[in-house]
């Protein structure tokens, strides 16, 4: 859908047509799912500035599409209604040079290719090149003892494994206290699961005493710039603590995007390897873009990181801006941060936006319409049934569509469609192939999972 309407924007530039665009995202589904595909396509697009009406068409009743539509839309809107903001950019747009430097347009807005970058371990775990994209989870601690974290962490390990399973945990380090409670955590718990610390800005690494904490754990999040001054010694700690299994990862902010060519060349001069960058900043999505420009062709990971106030904000504005760079192919791990938030409502938020960019399948994915006058049945409650029957398989898309006009059509990349055909009769697909054709309704959910099975792909919840 994204890159349709950039295809469809690029032609209008070409024959200099200036008509305004409708945005939409058809077929998303409901709940969360058809909330987080229709923020990543529509909030992608008016973040390239395109767009000048949106729908959100959930699989719901109407009224609830709007609030849903605002959410998206308001960011934009709050901008463009501040006619200071205006002014203001055409000020700096006219009068200040571009900086071609920070960012030229480098990605292909026409089709799906990840970005490149070399692999590095993180404890037995590695992300990057064309591995899986990666899921750190950021769990809050700050008003915890040790017994407690271990108990969120001991809920989260031992979770129904048809559930996403975390990959990564990670913790904000403000203070000396925070690294000995962490360590002595790490030390009772038994885990696979590598740990991640966030040190936040001024923390002393080249202390001998907190080097010999911070090496027990598997990843750091340090801020460059609050180091290189001192090359010697932050090259000697970068060897010390790059090693085998363990990664460092670079934040950088807006301001320190200059001085990634000098941090490369430095990293490069003292043979430093497993960095992995992420961006901290206002603007997320442009962030990370010029973020990307600046590594091309120089093979270092990058993490995604949102940070919000709470998780509904979280699961609108993280799906635009990660899920609108993961599409572009930017990103080879997220992490979100909320403080104060359920680890287990981030962790399948995470999964969740992974999901529907499609880049990361961790269960059934579902694609149905929005129903209209031609629907044939209760699309609501059937497509309740259906994702309660089939909702456990892994890895395969489902399309529930009201009606053989539009349905087929619009559902043309899922594995198999239960689409109406008529009053009481269901029409079963697997791909675009009819398998099954005028099923009455009463056995049709069962002749679908039939067909699941005969094609291989069912098994046992
Ligand atoms: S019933 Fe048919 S036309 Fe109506 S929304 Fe569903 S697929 Fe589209």
């Amino acid at each position: 859908m994204v890159q349709a309407y950039r295809l469809l924007t690029a032609r209008f530039t070409e024959l200099e047509m200036d008509y305004p665009l409708h945005l939409g995202v058809t077929e998303a589904g409901d709940g969360k799912d058809g909330r987080i595909k229709s923020s990543i396509g529509i909030g992608a697009l008016l973040e390239d500035g395109i767009g000048d009406t949106i729908r959100v068409s959930l699989t719901e009743d109407s009224v609830h599409e709007i609030p849903v539509a605002r959410k998206i839309a308001d960011k934009y809107n709050r901008n463009q209604l501040n006619p200071a903001n205006i002014r203001e950019e055409i000020l700096i747009h006219n009068s200040v040079q571009k900086p071609d430097h920070l960012y030229k347009e480098f990605r292909n807005p026409f089709s799906y290719s990840r970005f490149f970058s070399d692999s590095l371990p993180v404890g037995d775990l590695r992300l990057g090149e064309n591995l899986l994209i990666r899921v750190e989870l950021n769990v809050p601690h700050e008003s915890k003892n040790g017994s407690e974290i271990i108990s969120d962490l001991k809920t989260l390990i031992s979770r129904n494994p048809d559930l996403p399973q975390p990959e990564i945990f990670s913790f904000e380090i403000r203070e000396n206290a925070d690294l000995k409670k962490l360590l002595d955590v790490r030390e009772k718990i038994e885990t696979k699961f590598p740990f991640s610390l966030i040190i936040n800005r001024g923390f002393e690494i080249f202390q001998p005493d907190t080097q010999k904490i911070i090496a027990k754990f598997q990843k750091i999040v340090l801020n460059p710039s609050d180091y290189i001054s001192d090359r010697k010694p932050f090259a000697d700690f970068l060897k010390f603590y790059t090693g085998k299994l363990k990664s460092v990862e670079f934040r950088i902010s807006e301001s320190d995007l200059i001085i990634i060519p000098e941090l490369v060349d430095f990293l490069n001069s003292e043979s430093i390897t497993n960095i992995l960058f992420s961006f901290q900043g206002e603007e997320i999505l442009h962030g990370y873009r010029k973020l990307a420009f600046q590594l091309k062709d120089r093979a270092f990971p990058i993490l995604l990181e949102y940070t919000s106030r709470d998780i509904e904000t979280c699961l609108y504005d993280a799906s635009i801006s990660l899920g609108g760079l993961l599409i572009d192919g930017i990103g080879d791990a997220i992490r979100l941060s909320v403080p104060g938030a359920n680890p287990e409502e981030l962790l399948s938020l995470s999964f969740d936006i992974l999901q529907a960019t499609r880049l990361r399948i961790s269960r059934t994915e579902f694609i149905s319409c929005p129903s209209c006058g031609r629907t044939l049945f209760n699309l609501q409650e059937t497509t309740a049934r259906i994702k309660m029957k089939t909702g456990h398989l892994k890895g395969i898309k489902i399309a529930i569509m009201g009606c053989i006009v539009n349905g087929p059509g619009e559902m043309a990349d899922a594995d198999f469609g239960y689409v109406g055909a008529g009053p009481g009769k269901v029409h079963l697909y697997k791909g675009k192939e009819i398998m099954a054709k005028s099923v009455p309704s009463e056995i049709a959910d069962d002749r679908l999972v039939e067909l699941i099975k005969q094609n291989g792909m069912w098994v046992e919840s």
